[in-house]
């Protein structure tokens, strides 16, 4: 064993002496040309990104997104039009494991962007699983659902709700960021975008943002339309805020402003994996 520790340690300090050097040598280089996935791919960080017109991101193949709320059983006098909005927590595991079993990704609202954008390769079967409106059991339930498989969500929280009772606090709020999920705005109090004017784009859209980010330590990029609707002069201003892009729920996908009006769709409660399956083949 002599011989070859005595070639191995020198050979070693060598080495880890020319790394550091290297490393620090390079550092400024590459945060230079930083890019939101250059510590993932530094080989690629010299790639110029060129980003795709409208036309071209409308061409582009959709992700299925989908939007879940509340995640609970039916209460026996449950009304049938709330029964489109929570998801008994049975079938949303049976939807969960079909999504898993059929070898689908969930990807995060960044990779979708810059798929669309950017034209960067998706996972096979990409999917995305997006929860509204901060209810507790996005924590409790989704969250741990999700991590079984290795998927991650996108959280679209309206911020008036952190810490109220049946709701996340901004602990759990934090605990889903730093695992990796994604934290999104839902607006302060769910006020419908169409009726915005004045005060009410920065209490709406900007103020959540900062509050999230602060709470996060990480931008807030994504934003959903509170009912899943907007008008027209929302896109200039969720652009002059800094939103990347917005998810609407029905209708179509705008022709000027594609990435701020990404379509979804919400998973009725009464559904099985096999119904999910089927509707996301034909609908996106
Ligand atoms: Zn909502």
């Amino acid at each position: 064993m002599k011989p070859i520790s005595n070639v191995l340690i020198p050979a070693l300090a060598a080495f880890i002496f020319w790394a550091c050097n290297n490393s620090s040598a390079s550092q400024p280089e590459v945060s230079a040309a930083s890019t939101p996935d250059s510590t993932k791919a530094p080989a690629i960080v010299n790639t110029p990104l060129v980003a795709a017109d409208a036309t071209a991101i409308l061409a582009k193949e959709q992700v299925p997104v989908l939007c879940y709320h509340r995640l609970r059983a039916w209460k026996p006098n449950e009304k049938e039009s709330m029964k489109a909005y929570i998801v008994p927590i049975e079938n949303f595991k049976a939807q969960i494991k079909m999504l898993a079993d059929s070898g689908y990704h969930a990807i995060t609202p960044a990779e979708y962007y810059d798929y669309l954008l950017y034209g960067k390769a998706l996972p096979a079967k990409p999917v995305m699983l997006t929860f509204d409106d901060t209810s507790e059991e996005h924590y409790t339930v989704a969250a741990t659902e999700l991590e079984k498989y290795g998927f991650k969500g996108a959280f679209f929280i309206m911020t008036v709700s952190l810490g109220r009772p049946g709701y996340m606090s901004k602990e759990q709020v934090k605990e889903l960021s730093d695992k990796g999920h994604t934290i999104a705005s839902h607006t302060y109090d769910h006020h419908n975008v169409r009726k915005y004017e004045g005060e009410d784009w920065d209490a709406q859209m900007l103020k959540p943002k900062l509050k999230l980010e602060a709470i996060t330590g990480k931008p807030v990029d994504y934003f959903a339309y509170p009912f899943g609707e907007w008008k027209p002069e929302a896109i200039p201003e969720l652009q002059k805020r800094n939103y990347k892009a917005a998810f609407q729920l029905v209708g179509k996908r705008d022709s000027t402003a594609p990435l701020y009006t990404i379509r979804r769709m919400i998973v009725p409660g009464g559904w099985d994996g096999s119904k999910l399956h089927k509707w996301m083949k034909t609908n996106f």
